[in-house]
């Protein structure tokens, strides 16, 4: 009986791993034009980590994560989420002794429990970024910029960025006190969920899908009514910076995340094209992340981006697989060992090439050279091998030009670069 992967666990295959590739190579580069340098965490951290970081009453911790003892009795979790082993990591590596900005990536596997459907995964993949040391609002701008820019790169353009400021420790509890007033006058119409979690977490039932939620919130009140004075301030400079970098952006007020580290600015990309799992990216500002974790008082900012959802986005569109740019074929056990020769000189040069290893009939080497999409073949047989000549097949428009074997590699890089034009 053969062993199946986990439910909510998926393979990338060839042939999607290619977008996949081309959506982290733009990443690297972009980020890395912003000064940002890739951090690579463990995937298994203390548990307490997330509990302290996500907050205990969230849906990661409540529900989602995968948590185990190991053998020596120490609480373990598959991370939910990048944000935190990356503050981890910057803490105990004392990152904030390189410089007082500290520019960060990441992009890798995460892990949550959730129901599997399309776009919602139990492995899933974020690409993010954090930003450690700067209060100034431009850095909410910046983020947003790289952000917007990657989207533009990636070709992904069905998506809208929506903005919002959730207080700070100063302004917060008391908008916070004021919501579970108005959601109390409600509690009939919350679902189970929102009954239970009004208290401990009210900003999260204005986060709900539920629709009668929805419906019982429309004229909650709005933590932008209820700013301070410095958090309105940090707010509309944010607004003003992307107004003047030219970054489309729509304030969405009831927009909460579903993590308590996030104060001011908060933000998600959004799409219409993918169902209920319409955020393909998140972030916000967590100050206090860094104290909290036994660090420095340092300001903090990121996002994280979830691949799946941009290559469900990216659909048709998809990045094509390279192919062979010259399939020999040879006729007879010589011929075959002169075409492992070429053909491994050809990789030594970097031309990607290809032979038939099984003995087959040309006419069966032929059909896996199509299949295969080559650009060129090239048939070896006795003949060749003594001529050291040989018709190179172009398999586009079927025209054929004789080739010296011994020049093979300088021919189809002249042939490549008159392509390319
Ligand atoms: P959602 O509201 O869809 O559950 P979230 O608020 O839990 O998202 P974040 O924790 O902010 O998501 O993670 C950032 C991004 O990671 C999301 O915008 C989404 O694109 C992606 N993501 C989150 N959870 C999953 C998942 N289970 N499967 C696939 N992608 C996910
Ligand atoms: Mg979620």
């Amino acid at each position: 009986m053969s062993i199946p992967a986990i439910k909510g666990m998926n393979d990338i295959l060839p042939g999607e791993i290619e977008t996949w590739q081309f959506l982290e190579a733009t990443a690297r580069q972009v980020f890395g034009t912003y000064g940002f340098a890739e951090i690579r965490t463990p995937a298994v951290e203390k548990t307490e980590l997330f509990c302290r970081s996500i907050g205990e009453t969230t849906d990661i911790v409540e529900k989602e994560m995968y948590t185990f003892d190991d053998k020596s009795d120490n609480s373990l979790t598959l991370r939910p989420e990048g944000t935190a082993p990356v503050m981890r990591s910057f803490i105990q590596n004392k990152l904030y002794n390189l410089d007082p900005v500290s520019k960060l990536y990441y992009m890798g596997p995460m892990f949550r429990y959730e129901r599997p459907q399309k776009g919602r995964y139990r492995q899933f993949h974020q690409i993010g970024a954090e930003v450690l040391g700067v209060e100034d609002p431009k850095i909410d701008a910046q983020v947003l910029a790289m952000l917007h820019q990657y989207f533009c790169q990636i070709g992904i353009e069905a998506v809208s960025l929506q903005v919002n400021s959730l207080g700070c420790p100063e302004c917060r509890p008391a908008y916070r006190q004021q919501l579970i007033e108005y959601l109390e006058q409600r509690l009939d119409k919350l679902c189970a969920d929102c009954q239970r979690r009004y208290q401990s977490n009210p900003l999260r039932v204005l986060d709900c899908k539920a629709a009668g939620c929805k419906e019982a919130t429309v004229d909650a009140p709005s933590m932008l009514e209820h700013l301070c004075g410095a958090c309105d301030e940090h707010f509309n400079t944010v607004k003003k910076h992307l107004t003047a970098l030219a970054i489309p952006f729509e304030v969405n007020a009831r927009m909460v995340r579903g993590l308590d580290y996030y104060v001011r600015t908060t933000f998600e990309m959004v799409t219409d094209q993918l169902g209920s799992q319409n955020a393909v990216a998140a972030g916000g500002r967590y100050d206090g992340l860094v104290q909290s974790l036994g660090g420095p008082a340092l300001p903090g900012i990121g996002f994280a981006i979830g691949v799946e959802r941009l290559v469900l986005m990216k659909g048709a569109d998809k990045i094509a697989p390279t192919v062979p740019q010259l399939f020999i074929a040879a006729l007879g056990d010589e011929a075959a060992d002169q075409a492992f020769v070429l053909m491994t000189k050809l990789q030594r040069a970097g031309i990607q090439a290809e032979m038939e290893y099984q003995g087959k009939s040309l006419k069966a080497q032929m059909r896996r050279a199509n299949k295969l999409k080559a650009n060129y073949t090239l048939i070896l047989g006795e003949e060749e091998l003594k001529s050291g000549q040989a018709q190179l097949k172009n398999m586009v428009d079927s025209s054929q030009s004789p080739v010296v074997l011994d020049r093979l590699a300088e021919t189809l890089m002249d042939k490549f670069a008159a392509e390319k034009g």
